[in-house]
């Protein structure tokens, strides 16, 4: 075989024939050491999903991502379209960790967190085994003409795949518009939410069409993180890989069989690397293998849910989710050799049995994630518990009053960080003679939790305040004996001599 033939499968993916037509994955129902606590993860993680919506502190929900009305609120704090810088580092410490954590252990992510994996392997595959059978069955129950037992499965199994994604659907609503709304929009006459329902089931048949249709193409070929893996992961990435030093020459498990020619089996099987190597040294300096420990019994390959052989080497298509692992050491524990021959390890582990994930592309990028992460929790840290927005009333200069002072008119936005109310104040720093006021208030001012509160403010100073036609001034807005923000600004008086 050329190094061409040996590279073809990278021309397309597993998933597409030859003539561009999908190719349905009937992946094994996986079993084993990893499969259960990914199975454990999904249930921690799922709990989390559609049992934090619910949870609410000082009457807010826990987290809320409204986009649509730039409310966002994370651990109860609220934050507003003013703490945009906060949202664009974290954003930027979120995108260096994903690099550092890509680059250390390539998609762990994937296999282990990522709602698409957890949704898809953990929830509705396990249904479909449940309803369809496994592998075999499944490909039977597909190619069988419809009869009453293939429409009762079909009906059951999609009926129960829209419920469940209504019930996503409607979750994830929960995390953007918050529970409460969620609620009244299922609960009120569809007329009073149109909006509202359509987004629901706009939101329901796109969960719908990914889990029910889409499946694995969603890692595969929409999911840009997926496609980030190329280049972020390098030889010292830790992936499921295949150790091909341990497995290769790769062959049937046969009582009797013939030794295979060792120089042809190496350049058949094993990368073109490790050929060299092994062609390389000498007998006595390293004995060449006959026969590795994959019996080539395509068990890693069948419970793929992305349809790849791993033992081709890392892959995009790969979702690290330790499938095969699990398969393979089966496998081991049957033929009595160690586990592992398909495990978590780096190239560079399984060529020189090099451990180390420090190299300089990681400590690097270590220094730029820790410095990110100190300025996160320094601008934290010092973030007010509001913040004031005051300028000149467009088209207003000055105006004397009836007492003979010069009065300034403003208009002002008070934001409130905060979950309670908060009663604010405004002084005139450096001033003792001014008179402030909100206009149309006459008792004080409340800014609602986590909310913004706006209106004109009514400036008066004496003239002999002003020694020229402009003059800077400093407005103190403060709630109880807490700053919550100065600002500063312009006042105007007649031109002087
Ligand atoms: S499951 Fe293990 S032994 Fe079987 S083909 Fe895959 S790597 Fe080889
Ligand atoms: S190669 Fe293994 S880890 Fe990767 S997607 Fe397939 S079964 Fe999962």
């Amino acid at each position: 075989m050329t190094p061409q033939e040996k590279e073809a499968f990278r021309d397309r993916i597993a998933t597409v024939d030859e003539s561009g037509k999908r190719v349905w994955i009937y992946p094994k129902k996986p079993k084993g050491h990893y499969y259960r606590w990914r199975t454990y993860v999904s249930w921690v993680l799922l709990a989390f999903l559609f049992g934090a919506p619910f949870i609410k502190i000082h009457g807010e929900p826990m987290f809320l991502f409204n986009v649509l009305e730039r409310k966002f609120i994370l651990f109860g704090i609220p934050f507003m379209p003013q703490d945009f810088h906060l949202f664009v580092l974290a954003m930027l410490t979120l995108v260096v960790f994903i690099i550092l954590f890509t680059v250390v252990w390539g998609r762990l992510f994937c296999g282990w967190v990522c709602p698409q994996t957890i949704f898809m392997e953990m929830v509705f595959r396990k249904i479909e085994y449940w309803i369809d059978g496994d592998a075999n069955q499944q490909r039977k129950l597909a190619q069988m003409p419809w009869n009453a037992e293939k429409i009762r499965k079909r009906v059951l199994k999609y009926g129960i795949f829209f419920a469940i994604a209504v019930l996503v659907a409607n979750t994830f609503l929960a995390w953007i518009i918050g529970v409460d709304q969620v609620i009244r929009i299922a609960s009120e006459p569809i007329a009073q939410h149109k909006a509202g329902f359509t987004a629901m089931l706009l939101f329901s048949g796109a969960f719908f069409f990914v889990f029910s249709y889409l499946r694995e193409q969603v890692c595969v070929a929409i999911c840009p993180y997926g496609r980030l893996q190329g280049v972020l992961l390098d030889d010292n990435s830790i992936v499921v890989i295949y150790d091909f030093v341990r497995g290769e020459p790769r062959g049937k498990l046969r009582k009797n069989r013939k030794k295979p020619d060792p120089v042809r089996a190496i350049q058949e099987n094993v990368s073109k690397e490790l050929a060299a190597k092994q062609l390389e040294s000498t007998p006595e300096e390293k004995p060449l293998r006959l026969q590795g420990d994959c019996i080539d019994c395509k068990l890693c390959v069948q419970v793929c849910p992305t349809g790849i052989d791993i033992r081709n080497g890392t892959q995009l298509e790969c979702i690290n989710c330790t499938a095969c692992m699990d398969a393979c050491d089966a496998v081991m524990d049957k033929i009595k050799k160690p586990r592992g021959l398909i495990r978590y390890d780096s190239y560079n582990g399984i060529v020189e049995g090099r451990k180390t994930i420090w190299t300089p592309r990681v400590i690097g990028y270590t220094v730029v994630l820790a410095l990110l992460i100190v300025a996160n929790i320094v601008l934290l840290a010092t973030r007010g518990i509001g913040e004031a927005v005051i300028l000149r009333q467009p088209g207003f200069t000055y105006k004397e009053t009836a007492d003979g002072k010069l009065m300034n008119l403003y208009q002002f936005k008070v934001y409130n960080k905060t979950t309670d109310d908060m009663p604010i104040d405004f002084r005139l720093l450096n001033e003792d003679e001014a008179v402030i006021r909100v206009v149309g208030v006459d008792s004080t001012l409340v800014v609602p939790a986590g909310d913004m509160a706006e209106g004109n403010l009514m400036i008066e100073l004496p003239k002999e305040a002003m020694s020229g036609k402009s003059k800077k001034i400093f407005i103190e807005v403060v709630s109880g004996d807490r700053r919550v923000d100065k600002v500063k600004t312009n006042f105007l008086g007649p031109f002087k001599f």
